[in-house]
């Protein structure tokens, strides 16, 4: 599993941090910070996170 963020779209407002903590998180500018190759395990709280993105900034390529 692959997940890319537009940096450019996003507008930082932490739905996903919310809906997946182990993936997405603020570093301590303030900046969204994702992991790009995430555990199969949460593939459910990436789709989730990419759902409730109000922007539609994070895209998922599943193996
Ligand atoms: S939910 Fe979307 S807009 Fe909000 S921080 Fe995450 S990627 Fe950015």
């Amino acid at each position: 599993m692959k997940v890319t963020v537009d940096t450019k779209l996003c507008a930082e407002m932490g739905q996903c941090v919310f809906s997946a903590p182990e993936v997405f998180a603020f570093n301590d500018n303030g900046k969204l910070v994702w992991e790009s190759n995430p555990d199969l395990g949460l593939r459910d709280a990436v789709d989730e996170a990419a759902d409730v993105c109000p922007v539609q900034a994070i895209f998922v390529e599943h193996d």
